[in-house]
C-alpha cells in the first residue's frame, strides 16, 4: 500500500466490520483502498447493523440470479400467477431497483431500496441498462446484483409509469384484490411508483397495513427519484428494526452508502489519479458544489456574490487582502485546496482568479480546481455518468464541504464523506439570499417529497412533528421535505 495517501496511519479497510472480509480485492479496489482516502467512518455501525449484513450476503447468494430459488420465483412471472399457500419459508422475495433521474438521484433511491430489502427480506436486483456496472461493483459476496437479460420483464421495467396498470397505486385505485377471496392465490408482481409525481394512491406504501398486502407479492419493481428512508421511520412495524439497526438514525446513508455503492474499477482510478495530483498535498480540502437547476434566473454575479459571502462568512475560506500585493512575509506554507464541482466553468474560473490574483489575510495559499465542466446534464451517456459519479466521490473526501440547496449530487457527496454541509441556499425574486448559507444539522439526505398524512385517519398531518428524528430539511423552503437528525 506505499502508494496510498496515509500511509503511515493504521487503516481499517473493513470500516469497523461494515465490509465482509476476503472478497477479491482486484475486481474491486476502492471497497479496500477507499478507506485510506476517506477520513475514516463517522460513525460506528451497530453489531446488529452488520449481522443483518452478514445475513444479507447468505440471502443474496442464496436467492441471486439463476439459484434454484430465484428460477422458481422467475417461474410465477412466466405462468402469471403465485400461489401463497405452496409457498415455503426457504422462498425468495425480490426488490427490482430500476433508474430514474440523474446519478445522485439514482443513488438516493438505490440505498433506500436497499434498506427496504434489508428490513422486509427481500433480495435487491438492479436494472443494469444505465451501465451500472461501469459505475459501481458487484457489492454481494459470490453472487450478482444485476437483473440477468433473460428476466421475463426486462423490457417492460423501463416502461413503468405511474400510470402503469400494474402500478400499486392503480391496483389499489381499481379497488383490485391483490389476493384471492381465501388469500393463497396471488399476483406475482407489482410496481411501486415513488417518484416524485407520484399519486396519493401510490403513497400508502408508507402505511402498515399496506405493507402487510406488498411484502406478499414475491416481485416488486420500484422506481424512484428519492431518497425515501426517512418515511420508513414512520412506520410502526419498522421502528423497532430500525432502532436496533441505527440507534444514531442520521448514519443510514453514511453506512449504508459506504457499504453498498464501490466506485467501479476505472471510475476509481480517475478518482484516485486526481486526488493524488492536486488534492493530497494540500493541508486542508474544501469542497464547493455548484448546483444551478434550470429555471433560475439569476445572475451570475448574484451566485457569486452568495459564494462568496458564504465561504468567508462562515470561515470555510480566508479572507483576501485587497491591499497586500503579494505574500511576501505573510506567508505561512499552508495550503487550501478547492475542489470546485459544476456543469459550468465559470465559477471556478472566478474563485480560482480571486485566489491567484489576491493573497489571503492568512497568508494560506488557496489553490482551486475543476475535473470537469460538463455544460449541460446528459441522461445515460456513460462517460458523463462516470465523471459526475467521481466528482461525488471526490468531494466526499473533502475536509469541509458547501452544497447546493436540493442537490442530491450534494448529497451523495456529503454523506458518503460524513460532513454537515454549509448549504447554498437558493436564490429567489433576482436576489442574493440573506443568509447566504446554513450548516447542515445533519448528514442524512433530504427525501424531497414524502408523503403527508396519517395512515390512520387519512387525514393531512405534518410529517415533521410525529418523531423528535424525522424532522423537515434544512433546505427546502418550503415545508415538507423530510430528513433523519
Ligand atoms: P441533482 O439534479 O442535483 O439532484 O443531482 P443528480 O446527480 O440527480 O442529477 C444531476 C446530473 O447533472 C448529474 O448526475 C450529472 O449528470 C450532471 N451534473 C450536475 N452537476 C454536475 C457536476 O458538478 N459535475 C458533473 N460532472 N456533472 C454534474
Amino acid at each position: 500500500h506505499s502508494s496510498l495517501p496515509n500511509n503511515n496511519k493504521q487503516v481499517d479497510e473493513l470500516l469497523g466490520g461494515l465490509l465482509k472480509e476476503g472478497l477479491d480485492e482486484k475486481s474491486c479496489r476502492s471497497r479496500y483502498e477507499s478507506a485510506w482516502y476517506h477520513k475514516g467512518l463517522k460513525r460506528q455501525p451497530s453489531s446488529h447493523l452488520i449481522s443483518t449484513l452478514r445475513s444479507y450476503e447468505a440471502l443474496h447468494k442464496r436467492c441471486g440470479p439463476y439459484t434454484e430459488s430465484y428460477n422458481k420465483t422467475v417461474g410465477y412471472l412466466n405462468s402469471g400467477e403465485y400461489n401463497s399457500s405452496s409457498n415455503n419459508i426457504t422462498d425468495c422475495k425480490y426488490a427490482v431497483w430500476t433508474p430514474q433521474e440523474g446519478l445522485g438521484n439514482r443513488i438516493m433511491s438505490l440505498v433506500s431500496t436497499f434498506l427496504y430489502a434489508l428490513l422486509t427480506k427481500r433480495v435487491l436486483l438492479v436494472d443494469s441498462r444505465v451501465h451500472i456496472s461501469d459505475l459501481f461493483c458487484e457489492p454481494f459476496p459470490e453472487s450478482s446484483w444485476l437483473v440477468p437479460s433473460d428476466f421475463p420483464l426486462i423490457d417492460e421495467l423501463w416502461q413503468f409509469r405511474k400510470e402503469s396498470s400494474m402500478s400499486y397505486g392503480n391496483l389499489m385505485r381499481n379497488h383490485f384484490m391483490l389476493s384471492s377471496n381465501n388469500g393463497s392465490w396471488m399476483i406475482p408482481y407489482v410496481y411501486i411508483h415513488l417518484v416524485d409525481n407520484y399519486n396519493d394512491e401510490d403513497k400508502p406504501f408508507f402505511c402498515d397495513d399496506d405493507q402487510t398486502v406488498v411484502q406478499e407479492i414475491p416481485w416488486q419493481i420500484l422506481k424512484s427519484d428519492e431518497y425515501f428512508v426517512p418515511s420508513f421511520f414512520l412506520i410502526p412495524s419498522f421502528q423497532q428494526e430500525l432502532d436496533r439497526l441505527f440507534p444514531e438514525k442520521d448514519t443510514v446513508f453514511h453506512l449504508l452508502g459506504r457499504y453498498l455503492i464501490h466506485p467501479a474499477n476505472t471510475v476509481w482510478r480517475a478518482i484516485t489519479r486526481y486526488y493524488n495530483a492536486y488534492l493530497a498535498g494540500a493541508h486542508e480540502k474544501i469542497g464547493i458544489q455548484i448546483r444551478i437547476f434550470n429555471k433560475e434566473p439569476n445572475p451570475f454575479v448574484h451566485y457569486m456574490d452568495q459564494i462568496f459571502t458564504c465561504v468567508f462568512k462562515e470561515n470555510v475560506l480566508p479572507q483576501i487582502s485587497w491591499t497586500l500585493k503579494s505574500l511576501s512575509g505573510n506567508s505561512t506554507n499552508s495550503t487550501k485546496a478547492v475542489l470546485v464541482t459544476s456543469l459550468s466553468s465559470e465559477y471556478y474560473k472566478a474563485l480560482k482568479n480571486m485566489f491567484d490574483e489576491h493573497p489571503t489575510i492568512t497568508g494560506e495559499i488557496i489553490q482551486v480546481y475543476q475535473p470537469s465542466h460538463e455544460g449541460y446534464q446528459q441522461y445515460g451517456n456513460e462517460i458523463h455518468d462516470m465523471k459526475a459519479w467521481a466528482e461525488m466521490y471526490l468531494l466526499s473526501l473533502t475536509d469541509k464541504m458547501v452544497t447546493s440547496s436540493k442537490s442530491t449530487f450534494g448529497y451523495v457527496a456529503q454523506s458518503l464523506g460524513g460532513m454537515k454541509p454549509w448549504i447554498l441556499y437558493r436564490p429567489e425574486d433576482y436576489n442574493a439570499p440573506n443568509p447566504a448559507c446554513q450548516r447542515a444539522l445533519s448528514m442524512e439526505p433530504c427525501f424531497h417529497a414524502p408523503p403527508g398524512f396519517d395512515c390512520n385517519t387519512n387525514n393531512p398531518i405534518d410529517t415533521g412533528k410525529v418523531v423528535p428524528f424525522v424532522r423537515h430539511c434544512e433546505d427546502m423552503q418550503w415545508t415538507w421535505g423530510l430528513k433523519l437528525y
